[in-house]
């Protein structure tokens, strides 16, 4: 058999395979799959801004005025206002001296963790950070050495910074809020640490950014060697991310971020479209977003935990259902279907071997209605699983 081929096989006969779900449109609270119109519960456009009128008109003045791409990188031509007028803005909403736009999260991740790593001396990174963390790591690893802590477990970073004492200070990686699991780090403890330390720290703030105003400068120990990124693919409803950090990163990255430097610029629809996603969290009218997508959350940790579902440390609108073995999450999943609900299985590797799950992502567009409905259906679900 061709080895590709067999690849997926071995996949398939461990009960991890894997495929694309084709949908009839643009998911929004609803989607169309297989002719079902199903509660979607795997959104992760948060704050429900995919949509949003300034938004989409922000995104069509941009594409009217400077047309459908950049030309090229940011240092070869592909340097557009646009990119400079939205790092502006990232910097007024992260102020931390400087900013630099990213085409994705993974591809920020991808070039922070080996670029930052490499200048201070080795890495401590959070063993449930997300692959886009891990594969910068492996990047990193021919010239750094990098270890992995227990997930929010400060003291066993504290264990091997004291251990490795690296001569630029290091790097610490976590999330703001685990796109898996929906715990938050201890961020104030971590702030605190940072201060004995005096380490650089690199906060992934990809899921809870839009959702949790304020959260972020809880982990704000030392601002000059705190570095924040964020996306524009999941709350903010558009696409990309930036990175925000002291005076020195951006150019740093700039010289020495290799997913930067080469690589075609973001286009101007999606420059528009950040901009607009960036007013309208400025805006007080839009302040219920944030606020009913943590009521939706609250409401629906407090219902599955009445039905007696397992939710792991979940603390978000990022709700696992701990179901143990792909087999079972993948049963479960088929049944919430049966019943118009879209809640995929995630198995590993994603996650760790024998905690394949649900993860219901809650948003500012469900209703506690939905809620109710998504926890009836759910728990049906698992009682006749046998
Ligand atoms: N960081 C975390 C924690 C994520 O969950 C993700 C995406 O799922 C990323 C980074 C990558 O972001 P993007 O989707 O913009 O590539």
């Amino acid at each position: 058999m061709n080895p590709l081929a067999a690849a997926v096989q071995a996949r398939r006969e461990d009960g991890l395979y894997r495929s694309l779900t084709p949908l009839l449109h643009a998911p929004a609270k609803f989607i169309q799959r297989e002719g079902v119109l199903c509660l979607n519960c795997a959104s992760n456009n948060y704050l429900d801004l995919a949509g949003h009128p300034r938004i989409v008109a922000k995104a069509r003045e941009a594409l009217e005025e400077d047309g459908s791409g950049s030309g090229g990188s940011r240092l070869l031509g592909g340097n557009l206002p646009l990119h400079e007028i939205l790092e502006s803005a990232i910097s007024k909403f992260r102020p931390l001296g400087s900013a630099l736009l990213f085409n994705s999260g993974f591809q920020a991740n991808v070039t922070l963790v080996p670029a930052l790593g490499e200048a201070l001396g080795g890495i401590f990174a959070d063993k449930m950070c997300h692959a886009s963390v891990a594969e910068g790591l492996r990047l990193a690893s021919s010239s750094v050495n990098f270890h992995r802590f227990r997930h929010n477990d400060l003291n066993h970073l504290e264990d091997l910074l004291k251990k490795h004492q690296p001569a630029g200070g290091g790097l610490v990686v976590t999330e703001t809020l685990f796109s898996m699991d929906g715990d938050f780090a201890p961020l104030s403890d971590l702030a605190g640490l940072q201060r004995r330390f005096g380490f650089w720290l690199l906060l992934d703030e990809a899921h809870s950014v839009g959702g949790y105003p304020g959260l972020e400068t809880q982990g704000w120990g030392m601002p000059e060697r705190t570095v924040m990124m964020g996306t524009f693919g999941k709350a903010l409803g558009s696409f990309g991310a930036y990175a925000a950090g002291p005076v020195e990163l951006a150019e740093y990255l700039i010289n020495f971020g290799r997913g930067f430097i080469f690589s075609t610029s973001l286009p101007p629809a999606v420059l528009g479209a950040n901009l607009g996603a960036l007013e309208t969290l400025d805006d007080a009218e839009e302040a219920w977003r944030p606020e009913k997508l943590q009521q939706m959350a609250n409401h629906a940790r407090s219902v599955l935990k009445a039905r007696g579902l397992n939710l792991g440390t979940s603390q978000s609108h990022i709700l696992p259902i701990h179901l143990g073995t792909p087999e079972k999450a993948a049963r479960i999943s088929a049944k919430l279907f049966d019943t118009g609900i879209h809640a995929p299985a995630i198995r590993p590797p994603t996650v760790p071997e024998g905690s394949s799950r649900l993860r219901l992502n809650i948003t500012a567009a469900f209703t506690e209605a939905d809620v109710d409905r998504l926890a009836d259906a759910l728990s049906m679900a698992v009682e006749s699983d046998p």
